[in-house]
């Protein structure tokens, strides 16, 4: 199916809030990682997410010219020209782009699906996260706030961020005097500056412990119980329609209970990088190791072109990864709740 319109988009976050699961939101970083979350999402038969983070925008624009939007819009038209090829439905989502980023990420971005829009083609992405997290929370929705009115106009969603969470992802570390649990306080003004921009669509990543970045277990103290403390306050206030769809940054690594339970709490969307990262390159290594001396040319052999061709390893990392999704998928109740009708 084509990439999911605005209505479609909705329609999914609505679904999944109502009937507790949620997408898969997984970073790519190329043409073959696009093409393994497509694949996973269908075997499935789970509608889904596939996200570009700035560094995934830097690397796909090629080494020379890193540029993180132009790699961004590069992926987003690939999986716009095949999407129609797979019988589900996939929405497209920038990641975290902090403050100082913003004019050479989300912005050209927005831009470019305004000129679509006027050329009546459908928009770029279908949403973007503004990561204010490392700002006052007031400074983060003043930003988050003029966002979100130029994105509701051109009918895109904004993800925004209260709280950190911790770890690393694409260089970026959190500090480590890092706020990493959201509180209800910090819950209610986002909620009380959002629903002041009628009828836009908006995602929070509430943070409850949650890390970017991979741990042995027992490293991370994850609370979910923040998230539903979080959705009580907020209804409280200002009705059932403001509890909030989630979103759970930093899910690699994590139980199936804590996965689950977050699921209960309201989260729709759980990105996935780390975890389908290592099954893209275990099916690599696999190939490298099994094939040594077809990938390499030993003593004065010529090895194997079958076996160094890319094709065949990134064939491999592509069946990998696509794995990978799929497990997502089971984790988070999606199996089967794809909106298409084929
Ligand atoms: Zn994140």
């Amino acid at each position: 199916m084509p990439v999911a319109d605005y209505k479609t988009y909705c329609k999914m976050i609505d679904r999944a809030k109502e009937k507790h699961f949620a997408y898969p939101a997984i970073n790519v970083t190329s043409l073959t990682t696009a093409n393994a979350v497509l694949k996973g999402l269908a075997e499935s038969k789970s509608d889904g997410i596939i996200q570009v983070s700035t560094g995934g925008g830097a690397f796909a624009s090629g080494s020379s010219v890193k540029n993180m939007a132009l790699g961004a819009i590069s992926i987003a038209d690939h999986v716009h020209r095949v999407a129609d090829h797979y019988p589900i439905y996939v929405a497209l989502h920038t990641d975290h782009c902090q403050a100082d980023v913003l004019d050479r990420f989300v912005i050209p971005l927005i831009d470019e699906t305004e000129r679509r829009r006027a050329a009546s083609r459908p928009n770029l992405f279908n949403s973007h996260m503004f990561d204010g997290s490392a700002l006052p929370l007031k400074e983060n929705l003043d930003i988050s706030v003029k966002l979100l009115e130029r994105c509701h106009k051109n009918e895109l969603i904004l993800e925004i961020e209260a709280g950190v969470v911790g770890g690393e992802e694409d260089g970026v570390k959190a500090e480590a005097s890092a706020k990493l649990y959201t509180t209800p306080e910090d819950t209610l003004e986002v909620a009380r500056r959002f629903t002041a921009v009628k009828g836009a669509r908006y995602l929070l990543a509430a943070t409850f412990g949650n890390v970017h970045g991979v741990y042995k277990p027992g490293h991370v103290k994850l609370k979910p119980s923040i998230l539903k403390d979080c959705q009580d306050a907020v209804e409280k206030a200002y009705g059932k329609e403001a509890r909030f769809a989630l979103v759970f940054h930093g899910g690699s690594g994590s139980t199936l209970q804590e996965i689950r339970e977050a699921v209960d709490y309201g989260v729709v969307k759980m990105n996935i990088d780390t975890d389908t990262q290592y099954a893209f390159t275990r099916a690599i290594a696999h190939h490298m190791l099994k094939n040594y001396d077809g990938v390499l040319k030993v003593d004065g052999e010529v090895g194997n072109k079958k076996n160094y061709d890319p094709r065949s390893y990134l064939a491999s990392g592509e069946a990998s990864m696509a794995e990978r999704v799929k497990e997502a998928v089971r984790d988070l109740r999606g199996e089967g709740t794809t909106l298409f009708k084929g």
